[in-house]
């Protein structure tokens, strides 16, 4: 576990920055692939888990959620929007054959939600924002006490082609609305975070990357060429 901010840590996934989890004040936010769920607990030896929140439910974020719930007998958070697949009720989001290829591979079972987020909820000193475009449920949780953000897949820190750091969208083929996406990122741009902590990618500390990320974007945008 590597502490990020105040109260605040980053469990890697088991590739480099591929894959983030978090943990703040028992709270467990997202849970990687079902893969994960041994790695996860071991991480966690001797820490409490009360809730297990999800930024949004893809099969990296909520594979473990379901074995963890029930070990730590934590209930399961995540935005009204995505509760339906997450309870195995609907298919994630966007419903395509990546999508459902993925989720074949890397979800877990389907969880019941305990806790149904809704934006401006508050989840142990985080808000919750809903920040919808890369699924309908996508949120991100954000500290005002010291402006930290974790925003689940909003935005990459990641080349996933060469695994290096950069600022990227998620790729189109995993977003329910990529246009209602670039919206969040603006939204996300508008809280000015101290620091940024991402689904996959190491933190962003320097955060004026993020503005200039945005204006790019709308350049691009303007030109029809995201
Ligand atoms: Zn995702
Ligand atoms: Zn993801």
């Amino acid at each position: 576990m590597e502490l990020v901010a105040p109260n605040l840590w980053r469990i890697r996934g088991l590739i480099g920055d591929s894959l983030n989890v978090y943990y703040s004040d028992g709270v467990l936010i997202d849970a990687a692939t079902r893969w994960h769920s041994r790695y996860l607990r071991s991480r966690l030896r001797g820490r409490p888990v009360h809730l297990i929140a999800l930024t949004h439910c893809h099969p990296d974020h909520q594979g473990a959620a379901w074995f963890l719930s029930r070990h730590f007998r934590a209930p399961i958070a995540c935005h009204q929007a995505d509760v339906a697949a997450t309870e195995g009720r609907a298919p994630m989001q966007p419903d395509t054959f990546i999508v459902n290829r993925l989720g074949r591979l890397l979800a877990g079972p389907p969880c019941r939600v305990g806790v149904v987020l809704r934006d401006g909820d508050d989840i142990r000193g985080f808000r919750v924002i809903h920040a919808p475009g890369h699924t309908p449920g996508q949120v991100i949780f954000f500290r005002e006490a010291d402006r930290v953000a974790i925003i689940g897949d909003v935005l990459a820190n990641l080349s996933f082609v060469r695994m290096r750091p950069g600022l990227r969208l998620p790729p189109r083929a995993f977003c329910s609305d990529a246009r209602q996406n670039i919206d969040s990122v603006e939204k996300l741009a508008a809280l000015k975070p101290s620091l940024v902590l991402f689904g996959h990618g190491p933190p962003l500390t320097r955060v004026e990357q993020l503005p200039w990320f945005v204006e790019r974007l709308r350049r691009k945008w303007s030109r029809g060429s995201v």
